[in-house]
């Protein structure tokens, strides 16, 4: 899921025509001061960051003039929440709040339901978990029908909304659908939504996210990304991301782990598993070998050969890698003869540029006679210390890791490395 931040889901409301606090999201405790003073009023400062639960954790403050705000933000920004630093912080008029409602829709993908869920409670500011059942009005949308005006004003009146907000609250509800769906997301909650003392109802806070598989659609939502990711993307990321965007058959999921400068140090190798059990048991074994991994790297689903070229490629660009390891540690059922042939190939234009590189490589499963043939073929006659292993040590992370720590020291001392 691609996630937003609040600022930036409150610029969609706004647009949707969802009334939001007036505000700006500013970098530093000056800037937040400057936006005090323009705001001319009390504010509300909010940490940016992909975590709820910034009330309880300080994250959210007010102040009553520019110097407060300033200082607020220089407490705010740098901070913590939930292992997320804020680098961010949205300035916003401080709202009289009379009452707090949650308005939410996300997709539930139980067999019986497979679509949108809205949500809306008179229970609002608190987790929504917390809220009894019977304090929430939920309505499954017919991704076909739609949803009607009526529908969200019904929900209001379930849950004893009246009077001249009526309107206001249904309508906020029904525009927060609406927008759900133009921008096919997964998650769009607005928790506070808010009515304030002098009967405005305005969304205090929000919460989205978009499905990755969505993304194309929407160029303008900018996401370099289109999966989790929390921090922000390397080059190195951005290239495994490509391979991704470009070709959907299969997985490859690369991620940087170590800054270049860092690798360079030595101790580092270039991690290929396939599947996440299997490349776990791979990073546990290359941990207890006392080795670093520079790259995570992942290919499964059945992913074509172009496919794992491309990635084995960009995990031998590393500069400073000391060896390669390709932790299949399981009995795959995708037609492993492509992890093969992608391997070899890559592998056949890269290690004539390094001498003596130690590649341990475990491949097993489906069409394991013919991958570990191509392996044997392919990648012979190459000047590098390669070891193939199969089925025999599918789970043997001890003696892979073994080997690999073998073939690491030996080639640390060819290249002078210690
Ligand atoms: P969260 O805790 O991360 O979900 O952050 P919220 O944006 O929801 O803020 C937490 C709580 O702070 C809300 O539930 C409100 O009670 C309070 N709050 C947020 N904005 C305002 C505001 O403008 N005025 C007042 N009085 N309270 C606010
Ligand atoms: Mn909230």
């Amino acid at each position: 899921m691609a996630k937003f931040f609040e600022y930036q889901g409150k610029e969609h409301f706004r647009k949707a025509g969802i009334p939001v606090p007036e505000g700006v999201v500013v970098n530093t405790p000056q800037e937040a001061r400057e936006a005090a003073a323009k705001l001319a009023r009390p504010v509300v400062l909010k940490a940016q960051v992909w975590a709820g639960g910034r009330g309880k954790s300080g994250a959210v403050q007010f102040a009553d003039t520019p110097e407060e705000a300033g200082q607020a933000a220089a407490g705010i920004l740098g901070m913590e929440v939930k292992g997320l630093e804020v680098k961010q912080v949205l300035v916003e008029e401080k709202l009289d709040i009379v009452q707090e409602f949650y308005a939410g829709v996300v997709i539930n993908s139980a067999q019986e339901v497979r679509g949108p869920v809205l949500m809306f409670s008179p229970e609002g500011g608190v987790d929504i978990e917390s809220v009894p059942r019977e304090k929430i009005a939920m309505k499954n949308v017919d991704i076909i029908k739609g949803l009607m005006p009526y529908d969200t004003l019904n929900m209001a009146v379930s849950m004893g909304v009246r009077g001249k907000i009526l309107r206001q609250v249904a309508d906020a509800v029904f525009k927060l659908y609406q927008l759900f769906r133009q921008l096919d997301c997964r998650t769009l909650e607005i928790n506070p939504l808010v009515l304030t003392r002098d009967n405005r109802v305005i969304a205090a806070d929000c919460r989205m996210a978009v499905d990755d598989q969505a993304l194309f659609r929407h160029p303008e939502l900018g996401v370099k990304i289109g999966r989790e990711f929390l921090k922000e993307p390397t080059e190195f990321d951005l290239i495994g991301w490509s391979f991704e965007e470009s070709d959907f058959r299969g997985t490859s999921y690369v991620a940087e782990m170590a800054p270049p400068e860092e690798v360079k140090k030595g101790g580092y190798i270039g991690f290929h598993g396939i599947g996440g059990g299997a490349a776990m048991l791979g990073m546990d074994a290359v941990n207890r070998v006392d080795l670093k991994v520079a790259d995570f790297a992942d290919t499964s689903g059945n992913p074509t050969a172009s496919k794992v070229y491309r990635v084995v490629k960009l995990i031998m660009a590393q500069p400073g890698i000391e060896g390669y390891l390709l932790a299949g540690f399981m009995m795959a059922n995708q037609e492993q003869w492509h992890h093969a042939h992608g391997i070899v190939k890559a592998m056949r234009e890269e290690l004539p540029k390094r001498p003596g590189f130690p590649v341990v490589i475990l491949l097993c499963g489906n069409k394991e006679k013919e991958s570990q043939e191509i392996l044997k073929e392919g990648l012979a006659g190459l000047n590098a210390r390669i070891e193939l292993y199969d089925r025999e040590h599918v789970y043997d992370s001890n003696v892979i890791g073994g080997r690999l720590r073998a073939l690491v020291d030996e080639y640390r001392k060819e290249i002078g490395a210690v």
